[in-house]
């Protein structure tokens, strides 16, 4: 694990990279009673053609781990520094990446890939509630096969009885605190059936926000007969920006968007999916972000009603078939992408 400590006099020290071990914390510790921590996720992979070793759009990881930081009064740092401790960390933890040059790679060999943690901790040893001026940062990885499962089946609580995010609120940092309190209602979700609840936001407007902790999509025809994929915008700060949101956007704009094809993002409600799957104008749904990658969606669950959503491939919607594979170009393929950056 990569470990790099924070004092409000001295600053930042010197990163090290040491073995894999519990920390010694004071049970005061700032994190432990207040939640001062945020945390990233990212992916790193081998090239099946190259051998190299990549990850993915890392500055945008440093930029949003910064914004989470400032959000809990951690310490904010240089994140051309961030770019490079993970690209550090990689190169000694790649070893656990399949192929080493000169082994043939499989088929199979693409899916594996490490999923890097970075992490910050408040430390100070202080029970008043004030920003901390000790922190901690640390990289730490597993070794993960990609998410390729059956298509998802969301429930979508009222928004009387659960929300995620609300404007001013958080839900627009990866900050831990954003995380324990959704387990029991995805756990009574997860009994009943579903794989993940999709976060509705506000008892009027009943506005689809995201599905678990990955961001959401949906593809329609409108009434007026554009085809339109939309996601819920970040400007009331109720969703995270992920990464994987942003490149599903930029591909989209870049490669399907025209006359007949909207790219938007924009606040639409549960009751807008329901009357597009009523009329016959729902072409789909996928959920995306770094561990689910794009993952499609099949059904959904909203008072009392199932509804189904198509998946024109069988086990996906086109699009979201379509938008994967450009992805998976763009990390494994021959070309150079700018959005791959080698460690
Ligand atoms: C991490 C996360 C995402 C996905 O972000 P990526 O950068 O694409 O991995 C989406 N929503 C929430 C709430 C998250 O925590």
């Amino acid at each position: 694990m990569l470990i790099a400590n924070w004092n409000k006099t001295t600053g930042w020290g010197a990163p090290s990279i040491v073995p894999y071990a519990p920390l010694a914390l004071d049970p005061a510790s700032s994190v432990l009673h207040y939640a001062t921590e945020c945390f990233e996720g990212m992916k790193a992979y081998r090239n099946k053609r190259t051998g190299k070793v990549c990850i993915f759009r890392p500055e945008l990881n440093a930029r949003r781990m910064n914004k989470s930081c400032d959000r809990v009064s951690l310490p904010t740092f240089d994140e051309t520094e961030f770019v490079k401790l993970v690209q550090k960390f990689t190169a000694v933890e790649k070893r656990y990446l399949a192929w080493q040059g000169e082994v043939e790679m499989t088929e199979t060999d693409d899916s594996d890939f490490l999923y890097l943690r970075p992490m910050m901790i408040g430390t100070s040893a202080r029970l008043g509630v004030t920003p901390p001026n000790d922190a901690m940062f640390l990289i730490i990885a597993s070794r993960l096969q990609s998410y390729n499962s059956k298509p998802l089946r969301l429930l979508a609580p009222s928004p009387e009885e659960a929300v995620r995010a609300w404007p001013g609120g958080f839900g627009n940092a990866k900050v831990g605190g954003n995380y324990g309190p959704t387990m029991k209602i995805q756990t009574e979700a997860a009994k009943m059936g579903y794989d993940q609840i999709l976060w509705l936001f506000d008892a009027k407007r009943r506005l689809v926000t995201e599905a678990g902790a990955a961001n959401f999509f949906v593809v329609w025809t409108t009434p007026k007969g554009t085809t339109e994929i939309v996601t819920c915008p970040l400007t009331e700060g109720i969703v995270l920006e992920g990464v994987t949101r942003q490149s599903v956007l930029d591909l989209a704009r870049e490669r399907l968007a025209g006359p007949s094809f909207n790219v938007v993002e924009r606040e639409f409600s549960i009751d807008e999916i329901v009357k597009a799957a009523d009329e016959g104008r729902l072409i789909e749904a996928f959920a995306c972000g770094t561990a689910y990658f794009i993952a499609p969606v099949e059904l959904l669950g909203y008072e009392g009603r199932q509804i189904e959503i198509p998946l024109k491939m069988g086990t996906s919607g086109f699009y979201a078939q379509t938008i994967r594979r450009w992805l998976e170009e763009i990390m494994y393929g021959e070309t150079e992408h700018q959005w791959a950056v080698t460690v």
